[in-house]
C-alpha cells in the first residue's frame, strides 16, 4: 500500500491532479474516484496512456506496473494528501460555509484580497468532499493566501472539509432553510454549519479566527454557545465591536454603499451587484480586506471590479426588460430575501417569476405556501409560479390572490403561456432551483 507520505513525495514531483480520463494533464496524478455509475479503477490504464504519470487505484486487480499506486480507498487518499499538503503550507486559509451567498462572498473576498496578495480561490462551486481537496492541492508556494468554499447537505461534512482545509480563518455566511432533507430541518442546518465554529474553537490556541456578521442573532448565539471568542465582527450597525460597518446608500437596482472601519473615515463604493442581501456579503469581504491590512482604495477596487457570474442575482438589460437572473439556485431563505428586494425596489412594473424549491423534504408544502404568501403580499405587478410544488398549493393561494397571479405546472407550460402574452417595460426576477432550469425562459423577455 502507498502511504500518504509516499504519495506526498510523488505529488511534489507531479503537483497536478486529474480525475477525468477525458481531461488528463501531462505528467499528472490520476485519482481513480468511484462515481455513482462507474468505477474509475477501470479507467486507470487509459489515464496512464493519456499521459498521467501515476494512477492511484484501490483495486489490486488493476495494478499491472509500478505506475499504479495502490491505496485502501482513493477518495480518502485524495483527502489525506490534501490535508497533508495543507499542513506544510504556512499561509492564511479562509474557509467559508453557510446556507446562502458562499460563492458570491468567496468571489468578493478573493476580488479584494487579490488586490494585494497572490491568492488562490475555489473555482466556481467546487465546494464538496472532492472539490475542496482538489482545490487545496492546487495551492503552491507562490500563493500567499487561499479562499476556500465549503458546501454541505448533511452533518459532519463541514467537519471533514475543515480537517482537510484547516482554515486559519473561517466564516458562516448565514444559516437558513436549504437542504432540509439531508440536514433534518433548520436545527440540523445549524449543527451542520456550526461545525465550522467547532473547528475554530477547538483550534483557537493556534491563532485561528472567525469572522462573524454581528447583525445575525443566530450566528452570534451559535458562537456564544461554543464559547468562541477568537472573533472579528462586521455588520450594518455602528457597533463598537465591529471592525467594519457599512450601510446601503442605494439599491435600485445596483448597490451603492458607505463603509468605515474602526478608526477610519467613511468610503463610498458602487458595486455591480443587486439585491440588498448582498450587502452582508460585501461587508464580509471589506472586513476581511481590512483585517489583512489592505488600504481602503485596494478594498474599494476589489469590490467595484467584481461582477456576479452564473446567474447568481445577475442583472441583464434586454431590448424590452430588465432581468434579474437568479436561477442558479433557490431555497426558502434566498427566495424570501429576493422577494423582499423586489418589494422594496423603486422600479415600476415589477414581475416575480418563481420556480419550485427542491430538497425540502417534509417541509416542502409549507415552505412553498409561505413563499406564495410572501409573493402575494409583495409590492409587484405580476406573479408567476412554476412547478409541481407551487402548483399543488394553488387552490388556497389563488382564492386569496388579487389579480395577475398565474401558476404553471412545468417550465414548458410557462414557455407556451408566457409567449402568448409578452411582458415588456418590466423589471423581472426569475428565481428557482437549479433543476427547474428557468434559463429556458430568458428568450421570452
Ligand atoms: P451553493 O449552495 O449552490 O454553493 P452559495 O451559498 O454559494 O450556493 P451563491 O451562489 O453565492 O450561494 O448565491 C446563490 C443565490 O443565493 C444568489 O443568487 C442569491 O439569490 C442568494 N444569496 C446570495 N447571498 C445571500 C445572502 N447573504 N442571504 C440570502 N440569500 C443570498
Ligand atoms: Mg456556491
Amino acid at each position: 500500500m502507498t502511504t500518504t507520505d509516499q504519495l506526498y513525495q510523488i505529488y511534489l514531483q507531479h503537483p497536478v491532479i486529474s480525475t477525468d480520463t477525458r481531461k488528463i494533464a501531462d505528467g499528472s496524478l490520476f485519482f481513480a474516484l468511484k462515481g455513482d455509475k462507474f468505477d474509475a479503477n477501470t479507467f486507470a490504464q487509459k489515464a496512464l496512456e493519456s499521459g498521467a504519470a501515476y494512477a492511484i487505484i484501490d483495486n489490486a486487480d488493476y495494478k499491472t506496473s509500478d505506475k499504479f499506486l495502490l491505496v485502501d480507498d482513493v477518495l480518502t487518499a485524495l483527502q489525506q494528501l490534501a490535508a497533508h499538503h495543507r499542513r506544510q503550507l504556512n499561509i492564511a486559509v479562509i474557509g467559508l460555509t453557510g446556507t446562502n451567498g458562499k460563492t458570491t462572498t468567496k468571489e468578493l473576498i478573493n476580488a479584494v484580497l487579490s488586490q494585494k496578495f497572490n491568492t488562490l480561490a475555489t473555482q466556481g462551486n467546487l465546494n464538496n468532499h472532492i472539490g475542496v481537496p482538489l482545490t487545496i492541492l492546487t495551492i503552491n508556494n507562490t500563493h500567499q493566501m487561499a479562499v476556500i468554499e465549503m458546501g454541505a447537505n448533511h452533518q459532519k461534512e463541514i467537519a471533514l472539509l475543515c480537517s482537510i482545509a484547516q482554515p486559519s480563518h473561517g466564516m458562516i455566511t448565514n444559516v437558513g432553510k436549504a437542504h432540509l432533507e439531508g440536514f433534518g430541518g433548520v436545527e440540523g442546518v445549524k449543527i451542520g454549519k456550526g461545525e465550522m465554529y467547532d473547528y475554530l474553537k477547538e483550534h483557537a490556541g493556534e491563532g485561528r479566527f472567525a469572522f462573524i456578521n454581528s447583525d445575525d442573532a443566530t450566528l452570534l448565539k451559535m458562537a456564544e454557545d461554543r464559547g468562541l471568542d477568537n472573533v472579528v465582527y462586521y455588520g450594518k450597525g455602528h457597533n463598537t465591536n465591529n471592525l467594519v460597518c457599512g450601510k446601503l446608500l442605494d439599491s435600485s437596482p445596483l448597490l451603492k454603499l458607505k463603509w468605515n472601519n474602526r478608526n477610519s473615515s467613511s468610503y463610498n463604493v458602487s458595486t455591480q451587484l443587486t439585491g440588498s442581501y448582498n450587502l452582508d456579503n460585501i461587508l464580509a469581504a471589506i472586513c476581511i480586506g481590512s483585517y489583512f491590512g489592505l488600504t481602503a482604495d485596494e478594498i474599494d477596487q476589489g469590490v467595484e471590479g467584481y461582477q456576479p457570474k452564473n446567474n447568481r442575482s445577475q442583472i441583464t438589460k434586454t431590448a424590452t426588460n430588465t432581468l434579474i437572473c437568479d436561477f442558479y439556485n433557490a431555497n426558502p431563505s434566498s427566495m424570501f430575501v429576493a422577494i423582499d428586494n423586489m418589494d422594496k425596489m423603486g422600479a415600476t412594473n415589477k414581475v416575480l417569476i418563481l420556480g419550485d424549491m427542491f430538497e425540502m423534504g417534509d417541509e416542502s408544502a409549507a415552505e412553498h405556501t409561505a413563499v406564495i404568501k410572501k409573493a402575494l403580499e409583495a409590492n409587484v405587478e405580476e406573479r408567476i409560479f412554476i412547478g409541481k410544488e407551487f402548483s399543488s398549493q394553488q387552490t388556497e393561494a389563488q382564492s386569496s390572490a388579487l389579480t395577475n397571479t398565474t401558476f404553471y405546472l412545468t417550465a414548458e407550460d410557462a414557455l407556451i403561456g408566457l409567449k402568448a402574452k409578452p411582458i415588456s417595460g418590466a423589471t423581472i426576477l426569475i428565481k428557482g432551483s437549479r433543476g427547474m432550469a428557468l434559463e429556458r425562459l430568458v428568450e421570452l423577455f
